[in-house]
């Protein structure tokens, strides 16, 4: 059922087996396996994730590679509702442990908000990350390009940047060392700091060995029309001409709602087992949030790992279903032959 303000009060004095934090790839994927599995879950989605910005899913199998996220988080949305998920447009501000279950608070509505919440035995924190892009005075400018050919995610899209001349947008001495990735799928990289970044010695020695450019003038804007950028325009007025760029400039992570909670991190993603689980037996953590590869195909398999884990658990707790009408059938005649 789709929640929302008017009728989410319905829900609150269920305990769901699953709530799920972050609805895209992930946590959608651990909603249709749960509900499969005939368990209750409630998939919490502030809107805008990585999914969504996402243009084009071009590497996974069966889909058409122009596929735009927003397909995906569409269709599955409306197939979790036919198998009996919940649904709720939020942001998940806190998570607690009360023991047998969790309490989780959301903000529900940007004005006139609501803080209800929600209980359930798991939680799979599903909530990815987000890409840090260029800082300019106009951000619309960036916006018309990235996630078109100005690309933040290189096994996701060196193959679109072969042998182009190619932007490498950088926001630390340490993301320069992205270019020595990136030349495998293209040798003409022009590193751009947008004039924020202290580049030492060793760093320009190498850069210069391989022949790139390295550009710290701030960026005045990006060229280009149709979602297609062209080129650079520096604050000094000069301008480079590029086919390509790629954003290495790290990400925001979306895990605010777990700092409360003993859990084992890998900087800022979480670590699992090999089915998603965290150090804590009841909390899962699934896609780009968890250590790994960011990637939707690792996503997807991420919400089937840890839904099978989690029916195992609660099946293995429950007593068996017996097929109740057979028994009364064995136990009827014991009773007529004994008067
Ligand atoms: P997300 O899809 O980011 O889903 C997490 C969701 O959680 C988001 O929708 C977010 O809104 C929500 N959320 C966050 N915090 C909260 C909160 N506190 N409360 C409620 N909701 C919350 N991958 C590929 O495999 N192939 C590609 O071609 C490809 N191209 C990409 C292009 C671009 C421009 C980008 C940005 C990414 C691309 N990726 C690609 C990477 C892919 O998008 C991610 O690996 C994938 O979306 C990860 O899925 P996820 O469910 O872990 O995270
Ligand atoms: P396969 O898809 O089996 O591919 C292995 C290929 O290797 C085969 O095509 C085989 O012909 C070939 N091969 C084998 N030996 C050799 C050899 N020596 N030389 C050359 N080729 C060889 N999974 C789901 O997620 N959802 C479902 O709803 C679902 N329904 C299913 C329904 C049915 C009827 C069946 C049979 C399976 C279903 N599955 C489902 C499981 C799913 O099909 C498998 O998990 C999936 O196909 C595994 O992929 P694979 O590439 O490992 O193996």
């Amino acid at each position: 059922m789709k929640l929302s303000k008017k009728n989410l009060d319905q829900r609150l004095n269920h305990v769901y087996d699953a709530v799920i934090v972050g609805g895209g790839a992930a946590g959608l994927s651990a909603a249709i396996y749960l509900a499969r599995y005939r368990l209750s879950c409630l998939v919490i989605e502030k809107g805008r994730g990585r999914s969504f910005w996402m243009q084009e899913l071009r590497n996974y199998l069966g889909l058409h590679p122009t596929t735009p996220g927003r397909d995906l988080l569409q269709q599955g949305e409306q197939y979790i509702q036919e198998l009996g998920a919940d649904h709720l447009r939020g942001f998940v501000e806190d998570v607690v442990d009360e023991g047998d279950s969790f309490a989780i608070k959301v903000k529900v509505g940007k004005a006139d908000s609501i803080y209800p919440v929600f209980r359930a035995k798991y939680v799979i924190a599903a909530s990815g990350i987000i890409d840090h892009l260029p800082q300019l005075a106009d951000m619309q400018n960036v916006y018309d390009y990235a996630g078109y050919n100005l690309h933040v995610c290189l096994i996701c899209d060196g193959y679109e940047i072969r042998d182009g001349r190619c932007g490498l947008f950088v926001g630390s001495e340490g993301a320069i060392n992205t270019a020595f990735v990136l030349n495998w799928f293209t040798p003409y990289i022009t590193v751009l700091t947008n004039g924020t970044v202290q580049v030492g010695e060793a760093m320009r020695q190498k850069l210069q060995e391989h022949g790139y450019p390295l550009i710290e003038t701030p960026i005045a804007r990006l060229l280009g029309h149709d979602h297609t950028m062209t080129g650079v325009q520096f604050a000094d007025g000069s301008t480079i001409e590029l086919d390509t760029g790629l954003v290495a400039m790290g990400s925001h992570y979306y895990n605010d709602y777990l700092k409360g909670l003993p859990l084992s991190w890998d900087g800022e993603n979480l670590v699992t087992d090999e089915m998603c689980r965290t150090s804590h037996p009841r909390i899962f953590a699934l896609g780009d949030l968890k250590r790994g590869l960011n990637q939707v195909s690792i996503a997807v398999a991420d919400g089937t790992l840890a839904a099978t884990a989690i029916w195992r658990d609660i099946r293995r707790a429950s007593p068996p279903r017996r097929w109740e009408e057979n028994l009364a059938l064995v136990e009827a005649p014991a009773t007529v032959r004994t008067p």
